[in-house]
């Protein structure tokens, strides 16, 4: 079926893309269309044929497939008992989702799902927040739990929802490269 303006039933030659990014673990592609005749904007998906495979390297070198479901029920288990509703934890799960999908190839290492996830916690639920991050950066000692929570309760007093984390950031190891980013 050949695609028209929802709005003033324009050709496709009218309909440009302004955004365009996989979804549901890349099995279809997701685009947000203004027409140019009308300045109307839609979203539109597309079905992907051969979804885009996607491979998680784990801490210890073993390979599994992308698993959509495991990264919500981390999420679920980190809100547990948290103000958090169900539609957030599914829509911090579809952003991280994109991210990775977006910024790997072939193959992501569990780390960089994990950072990711505790990007967007730690915008929503402060407990949540360290709960995930001391289970996934494995803090050796109850002091580097103890400084990050410090680290998230100061961050809180400025708290900006862009500003937030790279505050976060740059509080969590001042000693380690010598690097300040603010
Ligand atoms: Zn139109």
């Amino acid at each position: 079926m050949p695609m028209r303006c929802p709005f003033c039933d324009a050709d496709k030659e009218s309909l440009k893309v302004i955004d365009s990014r996989t979804c549901e673990g890349g099995r279809s592609i997701r685009r947000r269309r203004q027409c140019v005749l009308c300045d109307k904007r839609f979203t539109t998906y597309e079905r992907v044929e051969d979804p885009i495979k996607l491979t998680v390297v784990k801490r210890d070198g073993r390979r599994v497939p992308w698993d959509r479901a495991k990264l919500i029920s981390g999420l679920e288990r980190a809100c547990f008992k948290r103000p958090v509703p169900e539609s957030e934890i599914l829509r911090i799960a579809d952003e991280v989702e994109e991210e990775v999908f977006r910024g790997h190839d072939r193959e992501v290492p569990s780390t960089a799902i994990g950072e990711g996830v505790i990007g967007h916690l730690r915008r929503v639920d402060q407990v949540a927040y360290v709960r995930f991050a001391s289970v996934y950066r494995r803090f050796k000692t109850l002091e580097e739990l103890v400084d990050e929570a410090k680290a998230v309760i100061d961050a809180r007093r400025f708290d900006d929802p862009e500003q937030g984390k790279l505050f976060i950031e740059s509080r969590r190891k001042p000693a380690d490269n010598g690097e300040n980013k603010g």
